[in-house]
């Protein structure tokens, strides 16, 4: 039974109306689709919804959902950045957007000594523009680990961490502890994100102090009852050799018993069903806890 709750669209960095998601879905057979556009956040960025149209965001994903009942289960979400001292509380998205589920991630790393300084900054509301000299404060404060540049990996690694790339590994693992400490996000995303643009170059997977970091997160995720994604995008782009998490750290959380759920990362319509043989690879491995479709 295929679905998948890991979904962008024109609303944020994704290509393509909502219904264009809802009309592939239903010609693969789908019977879920949840939608999670990237939420809101104060300074200016190329990814996110805009403030001014998150209503407008949520409000059409409920319309479709009426208009497919009983053809497709919709269910409205958002993947939600968490980042120390900028957005650390996810209440108020869920409330005002009467959303029903969130995905947690984490792309945007602050240094830790800096969260008061983040507290304090006046923020940019509703659109901030790139001349937005109170949102490009804030924005000048992180490290974006994502998007498709290992050059803006390795600029943001040196102006934020100055180079040191074990420090800013930690503080993405406590950034991710963080948030499912404090928001229970139902599904936790890519928590190894951090690897995709280091290449084997910084750090290897299996040394021990990250090691260390990573089964923190993993034990964190367990005590706390969330579930993990299946992430497989950095497969189907190409910008990686296995899924987030890795097949070996899926391999020990299968020893937990922690749930997952495949969601693909789709940013246009024919990534929906790009599961890049993540069934396969959970079922040759036993995995026990495999999450089809969210009752929310
Ligand atoms: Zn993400
Ligand atoms: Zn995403």
């Amino acid at each position: 039974m295929l679905s998948n709750y890991h979904t962008h669209s024109h609303y944020c960095d994704g290509k393509g109306a909502l219904r264009e998601y809802v009309e592939y879905a239903l010609a693969h057979d789908f019977k879920a689709l949840g939608f999670s556009g990237h939420a809101p956040v104060p300074f200016p960025n190329k990814f996110s919804i805009d403030q001014a149209h998150y209503q407008d965001y949520c409000n059409e994903v409920r319309s479709l959902q009426q208009e497919y009942a009983g053809r497709i289960d919709i269910k409205l979400g958002l993947e939600i950045d968490y980042i120390p001292g900028v957005l650390e509380d996810f209440g108020d998205l869920i409330a005002s957007g009467g959303l029903q589920y969130t995905i947690g991630s984490v792309h945007l790393i602050p240094h830790p000594d800096r969260t008061e300084a983040l507290r304090h900054m006046e923020r940019g509301v509703a659109r901030p523009q790139a001349d937005d000299r109170r949102g490009m404060d804030i924005a000048n404060e992180l490290w974006f680990i994502d998007g498709p540049r290992q050059e803006t990996y390795d600029e943001g690694l040196q102006r934020i961490f100055h180079g040191d790339i074990r420090a800013g590994v930690k503080a993405f693992f406590y950034q991710n502890n963080a948030m499912i400490e404090r928001n229970r996000p139902t599904i936790v995303g890519h928590f190894d994100k951090i690897v995709m643009h280091n290449k084997g170059r910084y750090f290897q997977y299996d040394e021990h102090w990250f090691r260390d970091l990573l089964y923190e997160t993993v034990q964190l995720i367990r005590e706390t009852g969330c579930m993990a994604e299946i992430n497989t995008r950095g497969l189907y782009k190409g910008r990686h050799d296995d899924f987030y998490p890795a097949k070996e750290t899926l391999r020990h959380m299968n020893t937990l018993g922690i749930p997952v759920i495949v969601g693909t990362d789709a940013h246009e319509p024919a990534n929906l069903d790009r599961f890049e043989g993540a069934f396969e690879f959970l079922k040759a491995i036993g995995y026990r806890n495999i999450v089809s479709t969210l009752s929310c």
